[in-house]
């Protein structure tokens, strides 16, 4: 899917932004696409690097169905290069490289329901470089009432989005800076094809939330914070969740240290001042996992880690304090791993 054949031995492959052409019997950028006499092969297909169970706030999805579990799988390559990544293991391996397995799209499904989980998440590497293994079991999964969730970078052509994008119920879209040249230095990708395509999932119904990762000395200018955050409420709404996630040194950046929590704040309360209603800080315990409502900052959702520890929401998903309505899908249950003896 996603190509087409040019003149000579050569084909385009559409699926990803880099639009790579290439030639007979070689691979594009990401490694797992081959040129076969002018057929586009996918390498990847139903090859798995790994299935858990995760918390849905692990993804991190804190609107969507919360308190539930839900089916994590990978597969192995991205469509980018971040030097931060905490999967490298995966996301930077070619066909063979790592330890995998095969799934079928039906086989999943039956894992996922069997599992308890109520959603299939395509996660951990890029999701979207498995296009026509997501897209398959997609289908498969909504023939069965099981949601379909992309953890991604949001790095897809309109085209190839398009025919995919009607069976994902949700999302959390990476936007990893917000200048085209973080995004050449770091990533080697552009930011323009990711925020067209975070609007288009959205235009198309699927629940969105973002993630950005403040990494210090890298990305987190103020105001580059700033024109995020107004890019966010302008395009997507004010109600879009917006996830600030701690850095901590990994991979090809061991040398920058962890994002002070005092930084996170700040931008947190500048997200807040632009006045985005859900602004989160991950991958640190804090009150700023909780869920205030926006109107009167009664607490609404307690969280702590991947847990929800308490839910105070009428049934249509209003504040109980003052009415104000809340953008959340989905039921919202309390789950907690914490064993008190
Ligand atoms: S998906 Fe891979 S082969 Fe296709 S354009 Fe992107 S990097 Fe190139
Ligand atoms: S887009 Fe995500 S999976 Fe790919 S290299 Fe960057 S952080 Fe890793």
């Amino acid at each position: 899917m996603a190509y087409t054949r040019l003149n000579g031995t050569d084909v385009n492959c559409k699926l990803c932004p880099r639009g790579c052409i290439i030639k007979n019997s070689k691979r594009g950028v990401c490694r797992v696409r081959e040129n076969r006499d002018r057929t586009l092969f996918t390498l990847i297909y139903g090859t798995t690097t790994a299935e858990a169970i995760d918390p849905i706030e692990k993804k991190p999805l804190f609107h969507f169905w919360p308190g539930s579990d839900t089916y994590s799988i990978s597969t192995l390559s991205c469509t980018l290069f971040c030097p931060w990544c905490q999967n490298w293991e995966i996301s930077q391996a070619s066909p063979g490289e790592v330890y995998s397995h095969e799934n079928t799209p039906e086989g999943l499904v039956k894992a996922a329901l069997e599992s308890g989980s109520r959603s299939i998440s395509y996660t951990y590497n890029e999701p979207l470089l498995w296009y026509e293994f997501v897209y398959e079991t997609s289908k498969v999964a909504r023939d069965n009432k099981v949601q379909n969730i992309l953890v991604t970078n949001g790095y897809i052509t309109e085209e190839a989005l398009l025919p995919l994008v009607k069976y994902i119920d949700a999302a959390n879209i990476d936007i990893k800076g917000f200048t085209e040249d973080f995004y050449r230095t770091y990533c080697r990708g552009s930011l323009e094809p990711v925020l067209l395509a975070t609007k288009l999932m959205k235009r198309e119904g699927t629940h969105i939330e973002v993630t950005n990762l403040v990494i210090p000395g890298i990305n987190d200018s103020l105001e580059e914070i700033r024109q995020l955050v107004r890019w966010v409420k302008d395009n997507l709404g004010a109600d879009i969740p917006l996830h600030f996630s701690r850095f901590f040194p990994h991979y090809k950046m061991a040398d920058i240290h962890a994002t002070p929590f005092a930084t996170l704040l700040k931008v947190k309360e500048i997200a807040e001042e632009e006045g985005l209603q859900f602004v989160y800080i991950g991958n640190v315990a804090s009150e700023s996992e909780n869920t205030y409502c926006p109107n009167c900052k009664n607490l609404l959702i307690r969280r702590m880690g991947f847990d929800v520890l308490k839910v105070d929401l009428s049934e249509d998903k209003r504040c109980p304090n003052c009415g104000f309505k809340i953008n959340i899908v989905g039921e919202v249950n309390t789950r907690s791993f914490i064993r008190w003896w």
